[in-house]
């Protein structure tokens, strides 16, 4: 059956941006009869708050959308995504990382044949690596392409399915090594996303342009924790009247004001850009 999903981050209040990814996932849902999954993506615990929940649900019900119960809320399942990270390292798809976000970018900077524009490492001499254990050192853990590489023979056959466009080459080498656990929380966005579309059972991913090279990423950790891979559909972003995308950081007018002022959801889509 027809599965998609709209899955925000609880990090702030949800803006015209949101509302159309959301309608637009929900009008699919609609339209081939099958289900609407809404996710809280809620991992990042120094962001996150209860809250910024709260008003995403009334936002969605105010734009007349109804979802599956129990939502799932990442927080909860720390277990499952656990699970996943434990089987890519006993693998030896991953390694220690413990730089910090400057000495990345260092790194990065500073690389022999130019400025890398993604990440690549390669784990620590044994030694050192268990000095710094021992010292209780934080640590992320990433995923090594290279080891990604060996074990799937290359990338050459991993592709994906995007609605209207057919089936695309995945360059997961677009991300580089991402980090599949982060220091604070001990899971990244990545890796709970694959895990949760496929226990969710979600067979199209509906989500805004601005993730299209996330897909790469994560259809390589489908391909790798033997995970079924759901067709994608990346929706143009929605711009404002001065052409610009709505986005969190640039305090783009919220939902919960648009309401606040009397406005309706009914028009709310009426709005130019929505159609
Ligand atoms: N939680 C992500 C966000 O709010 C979306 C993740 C996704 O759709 O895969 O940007």
């Amino acid at each position: 059956m027809f599965a998609t999903r709209f899955a925000p981050s609880p990090t702030g209040l949800l803006h015209r941006g949101h509302a159309f990814s959301a309608l637009t996932a929900y009008a699919a849902a609609r339209e081939a009869q099958g289900r609407f999954v809404l996710r809280i993506e809620d991992i990042d615990a120094t962001r996150c708050r209860p809250e910024f929940e709260a008003a995403i649900l009334q936002d969605l019900a105010w734009l007349g959308l109804s979802w599956e119960t129990p939502v799932r809320r990442q927080s909860e399942h720390l277990d499952d995504y656990q699970a996943a990270l434990s089987r890519l390292e006993s693998d030896g798809l991953l390694y220690r990382c413990f730089r910090t976000r400057r000495e990345v970018s260092e790194a990065m900077a500073s690389a022999p044949h130019g400025a890398m524009e993604v990440f690549r490492g390669r784990p620590l001499e044994a030694d050192e690596e268990a000095r710094r254990l021992a010292a209780g050192e934080p640590f992320a853990w990433r995923l090594s392409l290279d080891a990604a590489a060996r074990a799937l023979g290359g990338f050459g056959n991993l592709s994906f399915v995007e609605d209207g466009e057919g089936t695309i080459p995945a360059r997961p080498e677009l991300g580089g090594d991402v980090v599949l656990a982060r220091k604070d929380v001990g899971v990244a966005y990545h890796l709970a996303v694959v895990v949760d579309d496929a226990l969710q059972g979600i067979t199209c991913v509906i989500r805004g342009r601005d993730l299209f090279e996330a897909t790469h990423v994560q259809r390589l950790l489908q391909a790798l924790l033997g995970l079924p891979a759901p067709a994608y559909r990346h929706h143009r972003l929605l711009t404002g009247p001065d052409g610009r995308r709505y986005a969190k950081r640039d305090r783009s007018e919220t939902l919960a004001s648009l309401r606040q002022r009397g406005m309706s959801a009914a028009e709310l889509r009426e709005e130019p850009g929505f159609g």
